[in-house]
């Protein structure tokens, strides 16, 4: 097998048209297991790591451009206060072994339907940038994830960074897996609450073919939220309130039994997560956060 090591994004997208065969590879933390596994083959890798933009993260206009190698160890420590949701969620991923070689642009390379870095990008609005020799796209995180289990990428084309923008309010993850630490989800959610746009969105996980927005829930709750008041008077949320928006959530879903859990348990977990996630972003909005 070949191995192509880049150390500027032109080679990079350069090797990417010229070798379709070759599989990118950036923390490795996927792509080593399936080659350990023997689940794919490729004629060759082709290592993004020593590509230095891809490793920065900078802020501009409200927006955080966090280029693909960024790994989850320095989201953790750097981006919790900017981009807590996202944070929150890369603090669940692994050990500290995996988060620290582990970055969202494999986890977007590989799409995972559980992989736990996609609900908050929903819930963020976050946009995927995409690049080729052919020019540069960006692709909504809520189009990004393919039912088949693939991200919308052209075979020529790499992620150069994903677009998040900064919080302006709470912003919660929840995960259910078999245990605590080293665990896949079963289920998992993430919930935005905006002040300034006066918007609520979310994002689930491992409920689904693919990561998807709650979108009903999303506009229930912002519609609520917006006729009563509350984002000016910060009340509690009324119980009815919170178990309808759970049982939204729970419809945006489509799981499947697997062999970590059933579909009605993922259900079920979904529901009660929605609901607390909600009740602790609210506390903590109501906090003055
Ligand atoms: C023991 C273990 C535990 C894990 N636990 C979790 C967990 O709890 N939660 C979780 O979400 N994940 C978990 N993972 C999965 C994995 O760590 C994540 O999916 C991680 O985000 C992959 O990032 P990476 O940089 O290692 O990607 P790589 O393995 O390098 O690549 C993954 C895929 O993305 C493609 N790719 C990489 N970079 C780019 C790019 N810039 N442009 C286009 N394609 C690209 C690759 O070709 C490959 O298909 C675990 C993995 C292991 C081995």
């Amino acid at each position: 097998m070949e191995f192509l090591s880049v150390a500027t994004w032109e080679d990079a997208l350069a090797a990417r048209a010229a070798h379709p065969g070759a599989l990118p590879i950036a923390g490795g933390t996927d792509v080593m297991a399936g080659l350990n596994h023997d689940l794919d083959r490729p004629s060759a890798l082709l290592d993004l790591a020593r590509v230095p933009e891809l490793s920065q993260w900078h802020t501009h206009e409200g927006i955080v451009r966090l280029g693909a190698c960024v790994t989850y160890a320095r989201i953790v420590a750097e981006l919790g206060d900017r981009l807590p949701g996202l944070a929150m969620a890369s603090h669940t991923v692994g050990s500290p072994q995996i988060r620290r070689r582990g970055t969202v642009g494999g986890s977007l390379g590989s799409a995972s339907p559980e992989g736990d870095a996609h609900p908050p990008l929903l819930a963020a609005g976050a946009v995927v940038e995409a690049a080729s020799v052919r020019g540069v796209r960006r692709i909504p995180a809520v189009d990004f994830y393919q039912e088949d289990g693939r991200g919308a990428l052209a075979a020529d084309e790499l992620i150069a960074a994903v677009l998040v923008p900064v919080a302006t309010g709470p912003q919660r993850f929840s995960k259910i897996g078999g245990r605590q630490a080293m665990a896949v989800a079963v289920a998992s959610f993430a919930l935005s609450l905006d002040p300034t746009r006066r918007r609520a969105a979310s994002g689930i996980g491992s409920v689904a073919p693919a990561p998807r927005p709650a979108a009903v829930a999303n506009e229930f709750l912002t519609g609520e939220l917006e006729a009563s008041g509350l984002w000016d008077s910060r009340a509690g949320l009324g119980e009815s309130l919170m178990y309808r928006y759970g049982e939204l959530v729970t419809e945006a879903a489509s799981p499947s039994d697997d062999i970590r859990a059933t579909a009605e348990y993922r259900r079920l977990a979904l529901a009660v997560m929605a609901r607390r996630t909600l009740a602790r972003a609210w506390s903590q909005y109501q906090g003055g956060q």
